[in-house]
């Protein structure tokens, strides 16, 4: 079972992936390397990808979007509006800054931004916190058509079923380390409302207080018939 079809998910640790697609493209996903204390050392450096696609503005997800994008030049770095008008102003190239509901086109791939409850900032150095807009989940559709759902940070909210509904994602990324984001009863009930029958278990095991583990989803979430909750370590791929 798993992704099938040449599609890989690489954890780089935290809410940082690697998705090389069908097509061979790769989309690196909030960059946060410097100071993750889970990325292994091979991944310091993620290396050249196609896209770059943000959730929103917190440091443990862009805390290393101006290097790498400086180092790589992604053809685009997809994010909320703010987001992207906030890193031009780092020196950030090939932005592409929309909003919910919008798809944009990128490297052969479609990235429909869609909802996510949280908040979104960035911290400056000397303690500015500067508005980054909202903060959004993704809805990747691949060159196979199968289509990936990236929630970003949120709890759980009853228009992911409008998401399921629409969209019809084939594999859900959730996040499941509580605290900050929602825990596993929260991620098993996203699940039933999404229709999904794939989940990847993302934002947890970083630090002692995201404690929501895969095996505690799966325990929530026993009543879905054939449902598949992948998870691996950070340097480890799902395919
Ligand atoms: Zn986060």
């Amino acid at each position: 079972m798993g992704l099938g079809n040449g599609l890989k998910l690489t954890w780089v640790g935290h809410a940082t992936w690697i998705m090389d697609t069908p097509g061979g493209k790769r989309v690196l996903i909030d960059p946060w390397v410097s100071g993750n204390p889970v990325v292994p050392e091979n991944l310091q450096d993620p290396g050249p990808h196609d896209v770059m696609l943000l959730t929103h503005g917190h440091s443990d997800h862009t805390g290393d979007v101006v290097s790498l994008a400086a180092k790589h030049s992604p053809g685009a770095v997809l994010a909320m509006i703010e987001l992207g008008d906030y890193l031009e102003g780092k020196g950030v190239q090939n932005v592409v800054g929309y909003n919910k509901g919008g798809t944009a086109e990128a490297a052969g791939l479609r990235f429909t931004m869609v909802d996510a409850h949280h908040s979104s900032s960035f911290g400056e150095q000397d303690g500015t916190i500067v508005y980054t807009g909202e903060p959004a989940g993704y809805v990747v559709t691949l060159e196979d058509e199968r289509r990936v759902y990236i929630a970003g940070d949120t709890c759980v909210f009853g228009d992911m079923a409008l998401i399921g509904r629409l969209y019809k994602p084939d594999i859900a990324v959730l996040p499941i380390g509580d605290f900050f984001t929602m825990g596993p009863m929260e991620a098993a009930e996203a699940t039933r409302l999404l229709g999904v029958k794939k989940v990847v278990c993302t934002h947890y095991g970083t630090f002692p207080a995201l404690t929501g583990t895969p095996d505690a989803l799966r325990e929530q979430a026993s009543d879905i018939s054939g449902l598949e909750v992948l998870d691996t370590s950070p340097g480890g791929t799902i395919e």
